[in-house]
């Protein structure tokens, strides 16, 4: 994306890109908090309510009872989140793009006083400006599809953590399809070899893995998906601004950094950063130029400490939950119900996963 003056210029070049006009089919749904959905909104790209979730509860569940529950209720808000369908989503945006007069889609690079990287994890402009992208690999794979449920999901998102052969898994069943809908967009971290054998089993095996790992909370399965698997990693690039030949660069979204799916964060982190953005080069002086570094190291100082928050915390629960050491699983599930007790502490963790100030 190339920012000229108040005029922008969208670069499609990657081949892949194209994908977005044609509507392929992403099996996620997104956690997108009020931030975002705020964002989403004043863009006119918020979806429908049947694409767009609300979600008024969330239940953790632990591996040796341990229980953790959210409500919206509890924190005088509509929703704690939404589960937004990715498709709905990016046909929005892509249909949003057309109407926008101040944006030029392009089909080549070209030139302009700041060019905004956000070509996602493996951006290869952000390689080509010589920029180290810091990963931590993690030893799970995501395993993402849908699955109708015979029960009704009633809004509520649902996580467990589990040991299958001493390997630490993490599951979690999204609403999804509108608040009456009995469709759910699971999230399964699991090691890679399991990740890719339940990518293969026929879908019965499946779906009776699932519903032992759920404990059938959602009643019978049925896929109705194709089943898509990614590596796990957390990174952040070491640089987020910076000049070249013909302008200023700054990075945003997964190409500065990735967070673990586990705390849903990583496009809210991601749309963090536009609106950051966005208000640094608004608020900017006359004189200065979209491309001063100035500007751009301000937003990369504020966008630095809002992943800090969000990776630290993801990444420690990762932590936390694979280690498979007696004490530690007993400690964790006795922590889970104390958080889930503790007032002032669980209402501060919830309103920062809201994306509130706090
Ligand atoms: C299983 C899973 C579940 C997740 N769940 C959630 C969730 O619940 N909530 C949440 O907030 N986040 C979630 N995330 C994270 C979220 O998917 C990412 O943070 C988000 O997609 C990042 O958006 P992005 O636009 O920065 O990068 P990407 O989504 O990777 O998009 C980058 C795009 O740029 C294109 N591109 C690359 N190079 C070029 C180029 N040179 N020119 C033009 N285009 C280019 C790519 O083809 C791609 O389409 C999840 C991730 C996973 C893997």
């Amino acid at each position: 994306m190339q920012l000229a003056a108040k005029r922008l210029r969208v670069a499609l070049v990657d081949p892949q890109a194209g994908d977005l006009a044609s509507g392929h089919s992403d099996v996620r749904a997104y956690a997108l908090n009020a931030a975002s959905r705020e964002l989403l909104q004043a863009l006119r790209c918020w979806p429908d309510a049947q694409h767009a979730t609300p979600v008024l509860s969330m239940q953790v569940f632990g591996d040796h009872g341990g229980a953790l529950r959210f409500d919206a209720s509890e924190q005088a808000a509509p929703a704690l989140n939404w589960m937004v369908d990715v498709p709905a989503l990016e046909a929005l945006l892509v249909q949003a793009l057309g109407f926008q007069s101040l944006v030029t889609v392009m089909n080549e690079p070209c030139t302009a006083p700041l060019t905004v990287i956000c070509e996602g994890k493996a951006s290869s402009t952000r390689a080509q400006f010589g920029v180290d992208f810091d990963v931590q690999a993690y030893p799970q794979h995501a395993l993402a599809a849908r699955v109708d449920c015979s029960v009704a999901h009633q809004q509520v998102a649902r996580q467990w953590f589990s040991t299958h052969q001493g390997q630490g898994e993490i599951l979690a069943m999204l609403p999804l399809a509108g608040e009456h809908g009995s469709t759910c967009a699971l999230v399964w971290s699991l090691s890679p070899e399991r990740a890719l054998a339940m990518q293969a089993a026929l879908p019965d095996v499946f779906c009776q893995e699932l519903g032992a790992a759920s404990g059938q909370a959602l009643g019978g399965l049925t896929l109705i998906s194709a089943r898509s698997v990614w590596p796990l990693q957390s990174a952040s690039a070491q640089q987020w601004c910076g000049t070249h030949a013909q302008g200023a660069w700054v990075l945003a979204g997964d190409a500065a950094h990735t967070v673990h799916p586990l705390a849903g964060q990583g496009l809210n982190l991601g749309l963090g950063d536009v609106a950051a953005l966005a208000k640094v080069l608004d608020a900017r002086p006359y004189w200065r130029s979209v491309g001063d570094m100035r500007l751009l190291r301000t937003y990369a100082r504020e966008r630095k400490t809002a992943l800090a928050m969000v990776g630290g915390t993801g990444d420690a629960m990762q932590q936390i939950f694979y280690q498979q050491n007696p004490l530690l699983v007993s400690a964790r599930n006795w922590g889970m119900s104390a958080f889930s007790r503790s007032g002032p502490l669980k209402q501060w963790a919830a309103r920062k996963a809201m994306g509130w100030p706090a």
